[in-house]
C-alpha cells in the first residue's frame, strides 16, 4: 500500500506568497515606510529578476538582499541612506519564518490523513531555505502531523534530482514503492517523482493537463484537498 506521502510544501500545504506579503507589510510598517499592494507586486517582480541574476552568477546573495530592499525603500518614498537595507532584509526573513500561512484546508487534510488512513506517514520535501521552511511549518502547527521534513538547503541537493528522493528513502528506511509524491510544480515535484520512479499526484493542475500528465508520467490530479483525500484512500 502507498501510505508514505511525500508532500511538497509551498503552494501545496503552505502559502509562501501570503507569508511573504504579510512579512513585508509588518517590516516596512515597523520602519515607518508606507506599504501598499503595488509595493508588494513590484517587490515580487524585482525579486524574481534578481534571483535569475543570482542563478547566472552576475550578482551575489548579499547584492540581491541589498538591492531588493534599496528598491523597496525608494518605492515607499523613503531615503535609502537613512535605512539599512540588509538589516531590513534580515528582519523580513525572520518575520516571514514566524508567519507561516496555511493553504485553506491544509491542516484538516493532514489531520484526516493521520486519523483515517491507517499506517499513513507524511513527509515534507521542499526546495528552499531551511530556517524559513521549518519556522513556517512550526508557526502553523503543521509539525504535529509530520513524520519528517526534508529541505534542499540542508540536503545539498534539489528536486527534481533523483538523489534528493534517494536520500529521503535512505534516511527514512521506507521503500520506493510505498511512496507517492504530491505537489503543485511540474518542474520540481512531478519531474522529480518521474526521475525517482515514484507515483505522483499533481495538486491544483493547470494548463494543458492531459499533455502534462503524459509528459511527466503523472498518475493522478487533484483540484482540491477533498479530491486529494479521496485519491489517497483509493490508492491500493
Ligand atoms: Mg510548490
Amino acid at each position: 500500500m502507498k501510505h508514505n506521502y511525500l508532500f511538497d510544501l509551498d503552494q501545496t500545504l503552505l502559502d509562501f506568497h501570503a507569508s511573504e506579503h504579510k512579512a513585508l507589510e509588518i517590516v516596512l510598517t515597523a520602519h515607518g515606510l508606507h506599504y501598499t499592494e503595488d509595493i508588494y507586486s513590484a517587490f515580487k517582480e524585482y525579486n524574481k529578476s534578481l534571483w535569475l541574476e543570482l542563478e547566472k552568477g552576475t550578482i551575489s546573495r548579499k547584492d540581491l538582499f541589498t538591492l531588493r530592499f534599496t528598491d523597496v525603500i525608494k518605492r515607499c518614498g523613503g531615503d535609502p541612506s537613512l535605512h539599512d537595507p540588509l538589516a531590513i532584509n534580515d528582519e523580513f526573513i525572520y518575520t516571514m519564518s514566524i508567519n507561516g500561512v496555511l493553504m485553506e484546508g491544509a491542516l484538516d487534510l493532514v489531520r484526516r490523513i493521520k486519523t483515517e488512513i491507517q499506517g499513513s506517514r507524511i513527509f515534507i520535501i521542499s526546495n528552499g531555505a531551511t530556517i524559513n521552511a521549518l519556522g513556517r511549518i512550526r508557526s502553523t502547527g503543521l509539525d504535529a502531523y509530520l513524520d519528517g521534513v526534508f529541505i534542499s538547503e540542508d540536503m545539498g541537493v534539489t528536486k527534481p534530482a533523483p538523489e534528493f528522493f534517494d536520500m529521503v528513502l535512505e534516511k527514512t528506511g521506507i521503500s520506493r514503492e510505498s511512496c507517492i509524491v504530491i505537489g503543485d510544480s511540474l518542474s520540481s515535484d512531478m519531474l522529480g517523482a518521474k526521475n525517482a520512479g515514484m507515483d505522483s499526484i499533481w495538486f491544483m493542475p493547470k494548463g494543458d493537463i492531459e499533455a502534462s500528465m503524459k509528459a511527466y508520467d503523472i498518475d493522478y490530479c487533484a483540484s482540491s484537498f477533498d479530491e486529494l483525500f479521496d485519491i489517497l484512500v483509493s490508492i491500493p
